[in-house]
């Protein structure tokens, strides 16, 4: 079984004393690959020297919309020059945080350097990994309707392969609504732990929605560890837990659910089959 976790942060300190173990059991474990998103300059550094120092893994550069303190025309023209490293597949992760972040002023400027993202990433011709957080955790709110306002505009300049698979909307926590309109834009959509969460009956019965050839499965490690390692250090290794719940809400094989999500990755990071 060949599985790929496109989203884990193993740049994370929490993985200091073992990262190269953890590495070895993901790839014990049968995944092929993983990306590693960045979440500012220092982060997507890392990200970078990771993918260059394991075969297995790839990255993404940007800035998280909750890690923009450091955010610079300097800053960001270093993570520009990152992007040129050939196993950087996308710009991530970007996007719009407003659980984390209330002030009015600073969600503007979460927009603007997302939009500035977003324009670069078509400059190089790479997807995108957006991270979504409403307030208080709701499925529905004004981040939802920036977003998508935002990719929308964003989408409609897009030619060719990126219009085709503009990007991820990762661990996807809205409702169906808006899922259908990511879908209509082309967007993929990453499915993490939360999805196996013995109270998530609504969230399954979304994913149950999603259309297989659009679905990615991530691990978001460290954090949203799957039933049944709920409440541990997340890694990349517990991905199959994701793709088993995915392979009984759609009715399938966790073979199948496997080979599709890896087929899926391949073709929106272009690494290879
Ligand atoms: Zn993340």
């Amino acid at each position: 079984m060949q599985l790929t976790d496109t989203h884990c942060h193993l740049d994370y300190n929490k993985f200091d004393s073992d990262r190269a173990d953890v590495i070895r059991r993901a790839n014990d474990s049968g995944l092929i690959r993983l990306l590693v998103p960045g979440l500012q300059h220092k982060s997507s550094k890392e990200a970078v020297q990771l993918a260059e120092s394991n075969p297995s893994v790839y990255a993404a550069v940007g800035f998280h919309p909750t890690d923009l303190e450091e955010f610079s025309e300097s800053t960001f023209q270093q993570v520009k020059e990152l992007a040129s490293h050939p196993k950087v597949v996308a710009v991530g992760e970007i996007g719009i945080d407003y659980y984390w972040v209330k002030e009015s002023d600073k969600r503007a400027i979460q927009r603007d350097v997302l939009k500035q993202q977003l324009a670069f990433a078509k400059e190089i011709n790479k997807p995108v990994i957006i991270h979504m957080r409403e307030e208080n955790d709701a499925w529905i709110g004004e981040a939802s309707i920036d977003l998508l306002r935002i990719l929308e505009e964003w989408q409609g300049t897009l030619q060719g392969t990126l219009a085709e698979q503009p990007g991820v909307l990762h661990s996807f926590n809205g409702n169906l609504e808006t899922a259908q309109k990511a879908l209509a834009l082309n967007f993929y959509l990453g499915i993490t732990g939360p999805v196996t969460y013995k109270n998530a009956d609504e969230k399954r019965e979304i994913t149950r929605h999603f259309p297989l050839d659009k679905i990615l499965i991530e691990t978001d490690s460290p954090f949203l560890a799957p039933v049944p390692v709920r409440g541990k250090r997340n890694e990349p290794a517990f991905v199959h837990h994701i793709a088993d719940k995915i392979a009984e809400i759609h009715s399938k094989s966790p073979a199948e659910i496997a080979a599709i999500t890896t087929a899926n990755a391949a073709r929106l990071f272009a690494w290879g089959d």
